[in-house]
């Protein structure tokens, strides 16, 4: 990722650590299936041990608990697909890898509605399972992508649990800024993901908290003890262990991104009346900012910004490149125009005074041209 960037998308995709890519170059160099028994094998396999050691230690589990899988993605699609027979129930602003795969294997999941900054409806979700005749699993992010909102897990987990349901979170934007201790979340799942916090791409596990698996859906070679078929890719997995570690280490960084943060909002909500800061009103992630420039669609905006050499995205921005309209800001009761005028600013490890200076510069200058383009004209005196 360039350095000439002023890069604040961190919730897509951070850069990668330079700790990392060091160890991941390292573990390609050295190759070797960690399922062959030979000399090349054997160390292969210690460095995938290792790395799941270390990753259990950051989130309190036993290493035997963490499943390796290809990203986020797939640990979500594990968890809710895994259940046959159970109803899903799953909040309403959750990520597509868990709101499709819920939705196609249970065409009657129940989706439970969350308030206006966006936060669980603890007694919808009470109310879903007590309607619930068959036993259920419960999908509750902890923390949303879009707005940053942090999500009452481990209490939907005790309600859960006192219907004798499963619940597993989705923690793939807490890791790495704030605290992810999954016995303290209380959930039976936890997924996770690598590139988030600074490591690879396509990296991410699947926590079982209590050791119970899923159904497994890839098929074959018996890996990650028949949970996750297909040879480990131990450059990830290994890549994966020293971004959480380094991500640990820079906890101390946290209030200084939180910091920028809120000087950012406060600066864009001092110079544009009408511009808003969604979710404000809840805990949210210290490094996300969900900001509406009113009358000006995130697409626009985020061109404009991408002109100026800023990388920012619109909440919802799917594989295809094209910004669809978000069901998390409609789940949160805006309306299309509010909505659309929603971007998405999230910091990280690299993040700096100067690069809220250059967005606030850019962003402030933007909002000027289109008010002025509104503005009616002077009408000449006669
Ligand atoms: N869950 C959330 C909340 C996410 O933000 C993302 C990534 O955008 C994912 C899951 C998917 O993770 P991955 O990109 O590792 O497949």
């Amino acid at each position: 990722m360039t350095e000439l960037l002023t890069y604040l998308d961190y919730n897509a995709t951070a850069p990668v650590r330079p700790e990392a890519v060091a160890a991941m170059a390292e573990a390609l160099g050295a190759g070797g299936n960690p399922s062959s028994v030979h000399g090349a094998g054997r160390l292969a396999r210690r460095a995938v041990e290792n790395a799941r050691e270390r990753i259990a230690a950051a989130v309190n589990v036993d290493p035997a608990h963490v499943v390796f899988t290809s990203g986020g993605t797939e640990a979500n699609n594990l968890a809710v697909a895994g259940f046959p027979g159970h109803h899903l129930v799953i909040s309403a602003i959750e990520h597509g890898s868990v709101m499709a795969p819920a939705l196609m294997f249970d065409p009657h999941a129940t989706i439970v509605a969350v308030d206006a900054d966006g936060v669980l409806d603890l007694s919808a979700l009470e109310h879903a399972l007590a309607a619930t005749p068959i036993p259920a699993l419960v999908s509750v992010m902890l923390a949303n992508n879009e707005t940053g909102v942090i999500q009452p897990v481990a209490a939907a987990a005790r309600i859960a649990h006192r219907f004798g349901a499963l619940l597993h979170c989705d923690a793939v934007q807490g890791l790495g800024k704030i605290p992810v201790d999954i016995a303290a979340l209380g959930a039976d799942f936890v997924t996770l993901s690598a590139h988030k916090l600074g490591g690879p791409l396509g990296a991410g596990a699947l926590v079982l908290a209590n050791g119970a698996a899923p159904r497994p859906r890839a098929l074959g070679g018996g890996q990650e003890r028949g949970r996750r078929a297909g040879t480990e890719n131990v450059p990830a997995i290994v890549g994966f262990a020293v971004a959480v570690e380094r991500a640990r280490a820079d906890g101390a960084a946290i209030p200084t991104i939180a910091a920028l943060r809120d000087d950012l909002e406060r600066r864009i909500l001092a110079a544009a009346p009408g511009a808003r800061v969604i979710g404000a009103g809840a805990p949210r992630l210290p490094n996300t900012s969900c900001l509406v420039m009113p009358g000006v669609a995130n697409e626009t905006q985020v061109m404009a910004l991408d002109l100026a050499g800023i990388a920012v995205s619109a909440g919802a921005a799917c594989s295809s490149g094209k910004v669809a309209r978000s069901h998390v800001l409609a789940a949160m009761g805006l309306d299309d125009a509010i909505a659309g005028s929603a971007i998405r600013v999230s910091l990280g490890w690299r993040s700096n005074a100067a690069d809220i200076d250059r967005l606030v510069a850019a962003w402030t200058e933007l909002y000027a041209r289109t008010r002025a383009k509104r503005a009616p004209r002077a009408v000449a005196n006669a």
